[in-house]
């Protein structure tokens, strides 16, 4: 048995002696049916408790309030109980068939990659949300669900994560998992051995395709026929689908129209560099599976996210960077500033952003806990437009970036507009005290 099935097993006992002890439910009940039922995970808040049959489903879900509040006293945290019927085995296994098998497109769901394990910050929200959401929906909202961004940012993680809830929720769902340089490649090799059709038809079946990295089946045209087909009858057949890609389906050239529009007909989402309170999250839970995090001072933590959070890959590069060092070579028994920086020397350097109209834009952003789009959107909602009008005055200021610069980073905006923009935060910083201190405030935190 594994540490985590002992696990199961003894919360399972704790929260079956506090059911009976409830008194609410009669012994030969409890003996016939709650005492038969298995704790098959725990994970995220949701308990999948697994019965043999329906009648079982039945009496439970009777009491589902009484076992989710046993649960909680259990594991000190509040429970969703799911139950389900046991199934037969070769649930767990990816869908794959001899076709796939020949082909080599099928890869397999890394259950490391899951919700509970994902740190949530504004950066992310939405892509977790819609991933969790469309995991516990599946076909039925946002269908395609299209999730973009840039390398590293865990485009690839939440869609693991998407297969392994849909794993656990509904064990007898067949979920297909490939990349989109895969299927290019699928596309080719069947069109050689005249498998073509074979290979359409391979995806009928599943209940969940997800695509890793769609961008690469653009300008292929005869992958595009092919995917059209395979996305068209899972779509319109309420089979879901989601996609990931480095940028907005718009913006993918060599991708024909009808697809765009297609991927667009759900729900799109991005996912953007994780801003400040976000990297420090995610550095705190990667330094929590090696060592204690209270052994590491928040000087430290502040150095690596200011230096590495262009994305959430470079801040693991840096924490592991961080232990090899300190277990290494460090005689502290703490993680100082003093030995972080002898861990990245000669490398901080070149990852240290430059001042840029990105660099300020963000640090202006994350001071009004605004998204990009936000910043450079028409709204002229007040706290959006007095964050855009700052952050256009200090790229003035601090690097002085031309007018003409600022304005297609902020929106396409003409520079006519940048200009007015930097002359009203300059007129309000001679009358206003607290405009100052919010100015010198953002500039600090770009310094
Ligand atoms: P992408 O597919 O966008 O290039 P990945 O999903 O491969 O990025 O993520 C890169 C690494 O960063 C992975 O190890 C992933 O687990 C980790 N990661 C990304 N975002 C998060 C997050 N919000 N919380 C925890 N780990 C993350
Ligand atoms: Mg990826």
């Amino acid at each position: 048995m594994t540490t985590n099935e002992y696990y199961l097993n003894d919360v399972w006992k704790k929260t079956l002696t506090k059911l009976k002890e409830t008194h609410e439910i009669n012994d030969n009940v409890f003996n016939l049916y709650f005492s038969v039922a298995k704790l098959r995970s725990l994970e995220d808040g949701i308990a999948l408790v697994i019965v043999p049959h329906l009648i079982h489903l039945s009496i439970l879900k009777d009491k589902t309030k009484l076992i989710e509040d046993c649960l909680h006293e259990t594991v000190g945290q509040k429970t969703i109980l799911c139950l389900r019927v046991e199934e037969e085995k070769e649930e767990l296994q990816n869908y794959s068939n001899s076709l796939w098998d020949e082909l080599a497109i099928s890869r397999k769901i890394d259950p490391s990659y899951n919700f509970g394990n994902f740190v949530i910050g504004r950066s992310n929200a939405q892509a977790q949300v819609a991933a969790s959401t469309v995991a516990e929906n599946l076909g039925l909202i946002y269908n395609p669900l299209f999730i973009y961004g840039n390398s590293g940012l865990g485009k690839t993680h939440l869609l693991n994560a998407i297969g392994n809830r849909v794993r656990q929720l509904f064990p007898n769902k067949k979920i297909g998992f490939v990349s989109g340089l895969d299927f290019v490649e699928g596309v080719c090799k069947a069109t050689t051995t005249k498998k073509l059709d074979d290979f359409k038809k391979s995806f009928h079946d599943l209940d969940l395709l997800l695509v890793d990295d769609i961008q690469f089946i653009a300008g292929k045209e005869k992958t595009h026929e092919v995917f059209f087909s395979v996305f068209n009858d899972l779509v319109n057949n309420y089979k879901q689908v989601c996609l990931t890609a480095d940028r907005v389906p718009s913006d993918i050239h060599g991708l024909e129209d009808r697809i765009i529009s297609r991927f667009n007909q759900g729900l799109n989402v991005n996912i953007e560099a994780p801003e400040y309170e976000t990297s420090i999250n995610i550095l705190k839970m990667k330094i929590s599976n090696n060592i204690e995090t209270n052994l590491v001072d928040d000087e430290v933590l502040n150095y690596i996210a200011t230096n590495f959070s262009t994305d959430v890959r470079s801040l693991e590069g840096a924490v592991n960077r961080l232990l090899f060092y300190s277990i290494n070579f460090s005689d502290e028994d703490r993680i100082t500033l003093k030995t972080a920086m002898e861990a990245f020397k000669g490398q901080v350097k070149e990852t240290k952003n430059e001042l840029t109209i990105n660099v300020i834009r963000k640090c202006v952003c994350d001071y009004y806990g605004l998204t990009k789009q936000q910043i450079i959107s028409a709204t002229r909602t007040k706290n959006i437009a007095t964050a855009r009008h700052i952050a256009m005055y200090l790229c003035r200021k601090l690097i002085d970036a031309p007018y003409k610069d600022i304005g297609n980073e902020f929106g396409k905006r003409d520079h006519s507009t940048v200009i007015s923009a930097c002359d009203r935060v300059e007129k309000l910083l001679k009358s206003d005290s607290l405009y100052v201190k919010v100015i010198n405030e953002i500039e600090g935190r770009i310094k």
